[in-house]
């Protein structure tokens, strides 16, 4: 069995707390590796090490910066199977969908190439009387990443690629079920050039978050995972006066006027509802139907779509839609949540509990499933299953589907199916969630715009990637400045308008 380890000032470093977590490969259900879980004395010793890397990374003019994300993106390119081969096996996604998990990360350096430009200040010539005035973005020191496990690639780089290229250290503790890719990445970031001790993996579990919280060098956490730790980590994080950006569950509604085109929204909904087992916190989990007309015609289209659903390992390749889900626990909590619908009075009508796949008896794959007649009161409605299960909640009117997805505690992604502009407008104008698609199922905003939920979805005032993330990882100064020549007067005692 394999046995991994972290990453300190540029070398694979064994864990000295005796603690460790299994890997599982998701699809047999054996565990393949175990990843140290780091105490908080490895924790802190990273921490030191960063900060002293980071004096000279921070002093690195941009442009070199950049260089080392423009030598990553040519790398992470040249690595790509290796890597999605390598995220397939821990996460259990299929491989094309490993190498979109990568391919979105990537998207986020070739970004960070533009630090330069980013990252000007701005001035103000003759602000006053021989007098100008400047502002200057400059990096926080050393600050922490705590990523999810269900995109084990894309994240840890919307993380790294910003925080590094403006002049940080990143103490990266990816999650501990998946805790490969992230290594590798690492790696390939000290081949594109990245002075050693700049990125630390810290692998680890509850007690190295905390050190992270409680480490007074730490900045700046970022980070992406589910909504109960995303509270627990921004409350306790903003506490000890760090800034704290924290992306939490979701539970996105997608809207189905009459007038869609019912073909386009039902092929939508099988890809955004099933893709990844569901495990993507933009997953379409709840269909919103306007009209009886509508839910029957839609239901009509999905059933046997979904029946057709491929399941299966990622090693065989196209023939699979969606592969196991992470954990045997994850199974059995989606499941738990599929009971409760059951036992609620949903009407289960795509049935996949009883799923089994010949040879893999162990995995932990898990049956597609669509319930119908879905009320708001029921579990399965109010909590994120992260799974394949698709909600059908039948709305008569279109104020009833908006208000039923406004009313929702997640505000994460969310869609509308229309021909009707006026609709689509209203809908993208009105609704309180960060991220909307018009006839876009998954509306993962592009590397140069940012991406971020509303309500329980998100905390802290800044999103990830695009120019938001450059304002994350960096702190303004201005600097007000005159000459010995240009003073012309004796002592000010009054604040005044500049003449
Ligand atoms: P998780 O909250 O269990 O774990 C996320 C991170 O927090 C991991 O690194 C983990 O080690 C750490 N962690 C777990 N328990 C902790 C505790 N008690 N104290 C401190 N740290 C702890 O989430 P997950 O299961 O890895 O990921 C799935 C969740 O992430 C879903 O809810 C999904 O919606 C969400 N997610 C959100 C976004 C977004 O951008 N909003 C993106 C991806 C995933």
């Amino acid at each position: 069995m394999e046995e991994l380890s972290h990453w300190i000032d540029g070398k694979r470093v064994a864990g000295t707390s005796g603690r460790f977590a299994d890997v599982y490969n998701p699809a047999t259900g054996d565990v393949q590796a175990r990843v140290p879980l780091a105490s908080k004395a490895e924790l802190d010793d990273a921490v030191a090490r960063a900060a002293q890397a980071q004096i000279a990374w921070g002093a690195t003019n941009p442009q070199k910066r950049a260089r080392v994300m423009m030598a990553a993106v040519a790398l992470i390119n040249r690595d790509m199977d290796k890597l999605a081969e390598k995220l397939s096996s821990e996460h259990g996604k299929t491989f094309v969908d490993a190498k979109g998990d990568i391919q979105r990360g990537l998207e986020v350096i070739e970004y960070c190439i533009g630090a330069p430009q980013l990252l000007k200040g701005e001035f103000t010539d003759s602000a006053g009387p021989g007098i100008d005035m400047y502002s200057m973005r400059q990096p926080l020191g050393v600050v922490a990443g705590i990523t999810p496990f269900n995109f084990p690639a894309m994240i840890p780089l919307w993380k790294m690629g910003p925080a590094l290229a403006c002049g940080n250290a990143m103490i990266l503790k990816p999650s501990e079920r998946d805790p490969s890719v992230p290594l590798m990445l690492a790696e390939i970031f000290k081949e594109a050039g990245l002075p050693d001790g700049v990125l630390q993996v810290v692998n680890g579990d509850k007690d190295a978050v905390d050190a992270i919280l409680d480490n007074e060098t730490v900045q700046a956490v970022g980070f992406v995972g589910s909504t109960p730790i995303a509270q627990y980590i921004y409350a306790r994080g903003c506490a000890n006066g760090k800034r704290v950006q924290c992306f939490g569950g979701a539970k996105n509604h997608m809207i189905i006027m009459p007038d869609a085109d019912m073909d386009q929204a039902a092929d939508a909904l099988i890809g955004a509802g099933y893709g990844a087992a569901g495990e993507r916190c933009m997953a379409i989990s709840v269909a919103v139907p306007v009209g009886e007309g509508t839910s029957d015609a839609l239901r009509e289209r999905l059933v046997p779509k979904i029946e057709a659903l491929k399941v299966g390992p990622w090693t065989a390749g196209d023939d699979v839609d969606y592969g196991p889900v992470v954990t045997a626990a994850a199974k059995e909590n989606i499941l738990r949540l599929v009971q409760t619908g059951v036992d609620q009075g949903a009407e289960l009508v795509v049935d996949g509990r009883d799923f089994k796949l010949q040879g893999y008896e162990n995995g932990f794959f898990v049956g597609p499933h669509l319930f119908d007649h879905v009320t708001t009161d029921m579990d399965i409605y109010r909590q994120e299953i992260f799974g394949p299960v698709l909600s059908m909640v039948r709305a008569k009117t279109y104020d009833e589907a908006i208000g039923m997805a406004m009313d929702h505690e997640y505000g994460n992604g969310t869609a509308i199916f229309t021909r009707d502009g006026d609709t689509a407008r209203d809908f993208a104008h009105r609704i309180n969630i960060g991220m909307v698609g018009i006839n876009v199922p998954i509306p993962v905003p592009l590397a140069y715009h940012t991406f971020g939920g509303w309500k329980k979805s998100g905390f802290g005032d800044l999103n990830q990637h695009g120019p938001d993330a450059f304002k994350f990882y960096t702190r303004t100064k201005t600097v007000t400045s005159r000459w010995p020549s240009g003073i012309k007067e004796g002592a000010a005692f009054n604040f005044k308008a500049m003449d």
